[in-house]
């Protein structure tokens, strides 16, 4: 699957028709802040193309996967000392809110006190 959803809240960042504070992207995914930040860092990492979670983009299109892996690690070298949690809430019940797959890069340049458990 691929392609965009128009009634997606993150297609619509992704497409620049709303705003977000972008602080990384590539061809394949950008990264923004939350705009309920739970962290000192606290971006989501979404490919362009929509999945609706996690697992979807993982049998879907695995190197994708890769790639938005791949911007995490780039957003937590930029923004904090290179040391990140990566969350994939997946499914509403596990706190998934909005349904085109985000990671959440929590990172900060304290040991983190906040734990997703
Ligand atoms: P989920 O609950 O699906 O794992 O995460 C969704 C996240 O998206 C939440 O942390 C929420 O604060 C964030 N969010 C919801 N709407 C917007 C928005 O319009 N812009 C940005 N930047 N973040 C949003
Ligand atoms: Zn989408």
């Amino acid at each position: 699957m691929s392609s965009t959803v128009t009634d997606c809240l993150f297609c619509r960042i992704v497409a620049g028709h709303l705003p977000a504070d972008v602080v990384a992207q590539d061809e394949h995914a950008v990264a923004f802040r939350d705009i309920d930040p739970k962290a000192p860092v606290h971006v989501l990492v979404v490919p362009r193309e929509h999945y609706g979670d996690v697992t979807q983009l993982a049998s879907g299109n695995p190197a994708l996967l890769g790639r938005v892996v791949e911007l995490a690690e780039e957003v937590a070298a930029q923004e904090g000392n290179g040391q990140f949690r990566l969350i994939f809430n997946t499914g509403p019940h596990a706190g998934q809110s909005v349904f085109h797959v985000h990671g959440h890069v929590i990172a900060g340049p304290e040991p983190l006190g906040w734990s997703p458990a």
